[in-house]
């Protein structure tokens, strides 16, 4: 019983931050693939942070950076300048970055940001951007004291998954994978990062079609975040931008076909 309790706190958390990042900071804020409730995008925009210690808007302008200059000197996380086993450093080396020029509005970060209707996190204006692991990690050490340790440390590891999570896609999902649109970058189709990470390994599709709110082109290509997207879509609280969803494969290309032929 104590065990289920752990791993479905896990769960929980790891879900958690997967789903702030897919559905609310990439599909929906980056990409506008899904316009999401008023409410939902003030939860996603102020709870996101306190969530995953990211800021919003740099995490967007740091994105839409990636894939203006996708695997170019100019990407801020591609595993062709710095290797599988750099990126962790780069994604953390660049997001400082944008964060410090965002917070010095310079033109260089702010021409990424216009559409975007919300400043930087108050947590990082203030200079307090170390408050939601403060936080994760109070409320790990609150349930290892009260309850027991694996409890803590499955909510704290949970809390803390998305550094990992980010560093999956970025690295396998230019690097290791096969690809169905030949994009001017190193994009591939992952699906170990795409079934951990609901859908992002798919990462040759996004770049082909960056306003979908679907990465998957064929059919054994599982997005589990899309199917978040259409889950919020049924209970009112997001709208799926149906005119720029990936088109399906053409029938030769299509699994029946092959089967046939
Ligand atoms: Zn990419
Ligand atoms: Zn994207």
């Amino acid at each position: 019983m104590y065990l289920a309790l752990c791993g479905a706190v896990f769960l929980a958390a790891y879900l958690l931050n997967i789903l702030t990042i897919t559905v609310g900071y990439h599909r929906g804020l980056a990409h506008k693939a899904v316009r999401l409730h008023p409410a939902l995008k003030r939860v996603v925009i102020v709870g996101g942070n306190w969530l995953t210690g990211l800021d919003p808007k740099a995490w967007v302008v740091m994105h839409r950076l990636h894939h203006e200059h996708s695997d170019t000197p100019l990407d801020p996380h591609s595993p062709v300048n710095v290797g599988i086993l750099g990126i962790g450093m780069e994604q953390l080396r660049n997001y400082k970055r944008v964060i410090i020029g965002l917070a010095r509005e310079e033109p260089e970060y702010t021409r990424y940001a216009k559409d975007l209707d919300f400043p930087l996190n108050a947590l990082n204006r203030t200079k307090r951007w170390y408050l939601p692991y403060l936080l994760h990690a109070a409320v790990g050490l609150g349930l290892g004291f009260g309850i027991g340790w694996l409890l803590g440390a499955a909510y704290f590891f949970g809390m803390m998954s998305h550094p990992v999570q980010g560093g999956l896609v970025n690295s396998l999902g230019h690097a290791v994978g096969g690809r169905n649109f030949d994009t001017d970058d190193n994009s591939r189709n992952n699906h170990l990062a795409a079934w951990l990470i609901f859908g992002e390994g798919f990462q040759n599709n996004h770049h082909r079609y960056p306003g979908s709110a679907s990465f998957s082109y064929r059919r054994h290509e599982i997005d589990m975040g899309y199917g978040a997207c259409v889950l919020l879509e049924k209970l009112g609280l997001a709208t799926i931008q149906r005119d720029y969803l990936i088109p399906r494969p053409p029938r030769e290309h299509s699994v029946e076909a092959q089967v046939q032929s």
